[in-house]
């Protein structure tokens, strides 16, 4: 648990009685509080002894540290997270997924799984969903090896160097250090040999043990070296060790601060076995279960898109509905023909109707209100997306001066509105559309003809 203001004030000047403002502050208390919430530094009170401040801010420190790899624009960052269910807050960091490349395959291949990871990105509820890391695994040419590095190295992307040659990792390692790749494995075996270099330049470092028991003496004396940037492996052997490997090193640095393990997770799916719908399923898994980065030996559109759709759901707030902007949206090559489609705000009734009209092919004006983010039966339930409130939107958004023709469909799950609209319209036509999307590529073209048939 981090620590409580009350708790920081008995550790400031005088029992945090002292009170002299220098800190910006009216009182020690006040100050307390705010380091408390992480927004200030202990440096500001220039009382407090250099062993409290150090104590303090190893107290104040996130339960889990913030990793990062790569740099720049495309840098990847895992860590910092605050709970253990998702219901409970939310889960800030998407974890990331990384592709494996290994210095054993052909040129080909090399350059297939490149662009697979550039290439691959979908557009989901107004998020670009895509892959975001390069795993490279050494497979016994040198040489090879270190081209395979720096040709990748060259794409932009963040890397995790894969090399039990640790002589060979930090030759890699040498090669892109201004890319900040991530150094993995480090093990109880190679650590003496790795302190001195990790220490000369320090890297983000994968920690790979055969158990948890077994990464906690290796952290520690990481720790005790200055190295903290690390994520772990505890090596699960099944599924079944994954979930429970990744939950005890979550709940042990969430609730019991034990720094130890209080860092991301590195997962690799693709090392558990050679099946793809297993490593899918592994990957998924992972993802669930708080991995910072999972490492998939290889994937495909349709490996990757259900995974990175998990990983959006899992990632999103749960306390904050997705939603778009209230206005008119125009699908298409719109004109004052074209008809005025009215729905809510909800990121995905927004999305699935949009495409849906799109897929109609009829350019259409798609009107968009306000309901706080809800969908379209969950906001007319809560009176939300009534006609007195439609009917005023629809007025002050001016969809009426841009068609001829003044019709309005609505949805088929907000029919009640119908004679609502009407009255706050005069004028207008209110028409009850489908209730799901997907019928609208069938129902707008047919509505087209029948007003077409109508004006003759
Ligand atoms: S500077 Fe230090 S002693 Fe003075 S009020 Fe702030 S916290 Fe208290």
């Amino acid at each position: 648990m981090a620590l409580k203001a009350s708790d920081i004030q008995k550790k400031l000047p005088d029992g945090g009685k002292k009170n002299c403002k220098e800190c910006g502050f009216p009182t020690c208390f006040a100050f307390a509080m705010k380091l408390a919430s992480g927004a200030v530094s202990v440096q500001k009170c220039p009382y407090l002894p250099a062993e409290v401040k150090a104590e303090l801010e190893e107290g104040l420190a996130p339960p889990i540290r913030l990793v990062t790899i790569g740099t720049g624009e495309n840098a990847f960052s895992m860590g910092e997270e605050e709970v253990i269910y998702r219901h409970e807050k939310t889960f800030y960091r998407p974890s990331g997924i990384a592709i494996l490349i290994s210095d054993k395959e052909d040129d080909g291949t090399i350059s297939a799984k490149i662009d697979k990871l550039k290439k691959f990105q979908f557009d989901r509820v107004g998020q670009k969903l895509r892959a975001n890391l390069f795993a490279l695994k050494f497979g016994g040419n040198a040489d090879k090896y270190l081209n395979l590095v720096k040709r990748v190295a060259a794409e932009g992307y963040p890397i995790v160097l894969v090399c039990e040659d640790l002589e060979l990792l930090f030759k890699a390692r040498d090669l892109i250090a201004d890319k900040n790749p991530l150094l993995y494995p480090i093990t109880k075996e190679n650590l003496d040999a790795a302190l001195p270099k990790l220490k000369a330049k320090p890297a983000p470092i994968g920690v790979k043990a055969s158990t948890i028991e077994e990464i906690v003496p290796i952290t520690q004396r990481l720790k005790e070296e200055g190295i903290q940037d690390i994520a772990l492996d505890p090596s699960p052997k099944s599924l079944m060790e994954m979930v429970r490997d990744y939950t005890i090193i979550r709940r042990a640095a969430l609730k019991k601060t034990f720094r130890p393990l209080g860092y991301p997770i590195l997962s690799f799916p693709c090392m558990l076995t050679d099946n793809k719908m297993e490593e899918a399923l592994l990957a998924s898994a992972g993802v669930i279960k708080y991995a910072g980065i999972v490492v998939l030996s290889d994937f495909e559109k349709e490996s990757l898109y259900p995974l990175l759709v998990l990983r959006q759901n899992i990632f999103t707030d749960p306390r904050v509905p997705l939603a778009v902007e209230q206005k008119i949206y125009e699908i298409g090559a719109v004109s004052p023909e074209s008809p005025v489609l009215l729905t809510t705000n909800f990121a995905l009734t927004y999305f699935a109707v949009a495409s849906e009209i799109e897929n109609s092919k009829v350019p259409a004006y798609l009107c968009v209100k306000d309901t706080e983010g809800l969908c379209v039966l969950a906001a007319w339930s809560t009176g939300k997306f009534s006609g007195d409130t439609a009917g005023p939107f629809l007025k002050k958004i001016g969809i009426g001066d841009k068609v001829k023709n003044k019709r309005v469909i609505i949805p088929g799950f907000a029919a009640r509105i119908k004679g609502e609209l009407e009255e706050e319209l005069p004028g207008w036509e209110v028409i009850v559309g489908p209730r799901e999307a997907s019928d609208l590529p069938a129902y707008l073209p047919q509505m087209i003809e029948k007003w077409k048939s109508q004006s003759k």
